[in-house]
C-alpha cells in the first residue's frame, strides 16, 4: 500500500474486521455493478471511495436530463454521454487508485456469463424484471453473490442471494409481480435509490471483507413516507426452477449461454402462460348473448378514444390501484391492442384472487381483422 493509500484509508484501519489486512482485501476485490443509474450511482461512489480494487460498470444507456434528479454520478455536462464512461471519469477523480472497467453494452443472455465470471460480487442496480432474472440466473450458474435492490415511488427493497445458500430472486418473485412499471412510469423519490444503493454497497463491502451478509434469506423493505425499515424472512422456494434441490434448471457444471436463453424466456412467453384465452368470434357470441361478464380494456385512454369495444377502461399501469372497481363474482375478459398488456393484467387479476379471467387473443387488432365491426361507444374517461 502506498503512503497516499495509507493516508486515504486511515479511517478504515482502526475498524474491527477491516484494518490494513481488510483494506488489502478490498483492493483485491472485483465488484460488478449492473446498471449505473439511481442505485448504481451511490453504490459505485462508496465502493470506489472505500478502495475496492476493480469496479466493473455495465450499462448501455446515455445520460439524460431526467436522470439527474437521482443519478448523482452525473452532471449536466454528461448529458448525451455513455453512462459507463461518464461514471468512470467521475469515479477516477474520486479515487485514482482503482481500476474501473466500463462495459457500455446491454447485459444479455449471450454476454452475461462471460462478463460476470470475471467478478467476485454482483450488484443488481437494474430496473426491470427481465434483467433481474437474467442476473439472478447467471449468478446462480457462476456461483456469485447477487446483491439485489428495487425501488418504487417512496419505497425500496433489498436482499442478498448467495448461490447454494438460501433463496434466489426467483424464490422472491417466481413471476414478475403484478404490474411493475419502472421509474419512468411510476416515479421515484430521488433519495430512495440513494438509500437502497448505499445499502447494497454496505453488503458488498461486508462480503468483500469475508463477513456474512445480514440479508441472506431476508428481504429488507424501506418506506420513506413513514421512515420504516422492516425485515422479512425469505425462504427458498422448494419448487423454485432455479435453486431448489435436485431440480436445478441448469447443469451447473456445464453452463452455456443457450441455457440462459431458455430460462429467461420463461417470463415473456405467452405460450407458457396458464391464462385461458378467448377468440374474437367467441367474444362476439358472448356479447350477442348478453352474457354477464366484464370486458376490461387495459390500454391507454388515447388508444381507447381511437377505437374500442365498449369495455371498461382501466389502463394496465393503474390496475393495481383500481382492481376493486371490478366485481370478483363476474368473469372477466381482458383485452389490449394485442396480447402483451392483457396477459400481464390477467395474470395479476388471477394472482389477487379473481376466479375467472381470460384474455382476448390477438386483442383489438385481431377483433378488427376477424370481426371488423367496432362498437366504438364512448364512455366517460
Ligand atoms: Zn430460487
Amino acid at each position: 500500500m502506498t503512503p497516499e493509500e495509507t493516508q486515504r484509508y486511515s479511517r478504515h484501519f482502526s475498524l474491527p474486521h477491516l484494518g490494513v489486512a481488510g483494506q488489502k482485501r478490498l483492493k483485491r476485490s472485483k465488484i460488478l455493478c449492473i446498471g449505473a443509474g439511481g442505485l448504481g450511482s451511490p453504490a459505485l461512489h462508496y465502493l470506489c471511495a472505500a478502495g475496492v480494487g476493480t469496479l466493473g460498470i455495465i450499462d448501455h444507456d446515455r445520460v439524460e436530463l431526467s436522470n439527474l434528479q437521482r443519478q448523482i454520478l452525473y452532471n449536466v455536462k454528461d448529458i448525451g454521454q455513455l453512462k459507463t464512461l461518464a461514471a468512470k471519469s467521475r469515479l477516477l477523480k474520486q479515487n485514482p487508485n482503482i481500476d474501473i472497467i466500463a462495459h457500455p453494452e446491454k447485459l444479455t443472455e449471450k454476454n452475461a456469463l462471460s462478463i460476470i465470471q470475471d467478478y467476485d460480487i454482483v450488484l443488481d442496480g437494474t430496473d426491470n424484471f427481465n434483467a433481474r432474472y437474467l442476473i439472478n440466473d447467471a449468478c446462480c450458474v457462476l456461483g456469485k453473490p447477487n446483491i439485489y435492490a428495487g425501488v418504487f415511488q417512496f419505497s425500496g427493497e433489498c436482499s442478498v442471494f448467495m448461490p447454494n445458500n438460501g433463496p434466489c430472486y426467483r424464490c422472491l418473485y417466481d413471476t414478475p409481480p403484478s404490474i411493475s412499471p419502472n421509474c419512468s412510469e411510476a416515479g421515484v423519490l430521488g433519495v430512495v435509490p440513494g438509500i437502497m444503493g448505499t445499502i447494497q454497497a454496505t453488503e458488498a463491502l461486508k462480503l468483500a471483507l469475508g463477513q456474512c451478509s445480514s440479508l441472506v434469506g431476508k428481504v429488507l423493505r424501506f418506506n420513506a413516507l413513514n421512515l420504516t425499515f422492516e425485515t422479512f424472512t425469505l425462504s427458498a422456494n422448494p419448487d423454485c426452477p432455479l435453486c431448489s434441490n435436485g431440480q436445478s434448471f441448469y447443469d451447473l457444471s456445464h453452463h452455456h449461454s443457450q441455457e440462459l436463453c431458455t430460462m429467461t424466456s420463461l417470463n415473456n412467453d405467452a405460450s407458457t402462460s396458464t391464462i385461458e384465452y378467448i377468440t374474437p368470434q367467441a367474444l362476439k357470441t358472448l356479447m350477442e348473448q348478453n352474457s354477464d361478464f366484464i370486458l376490461l380494456d387495459v390500454r391507454e385512454p388515447e388508444e381507447y378514444e381511437e377505437c374500442n369495444l365498449a369495455g371498461l377502461l382501466i389502463p394496465l399501469r393503474e390496475l393495481n390501484l383500481r382492481h376493486h372497481e371490478l366485481d370478483k363474482e363476474k368473469s372477466i375478459i381482458v383485452h389490449c391492442r394485442m396480447d402483451g398488456r392483457s396477459l400481464q393484467a390477467a395474470e395479476f387479476l388471477c394472482q389477487i384472487g379473481f376466479p375467472t379471467v381470460k384474455y382476448l387473443k390477438g386483442g383489438i387488432v385481431a377483433w378488427a381483422q376477424e370481426i371488423g365491426d367496432m362498437p366504438n361507444i364512448s364512455i366517460p374517461l
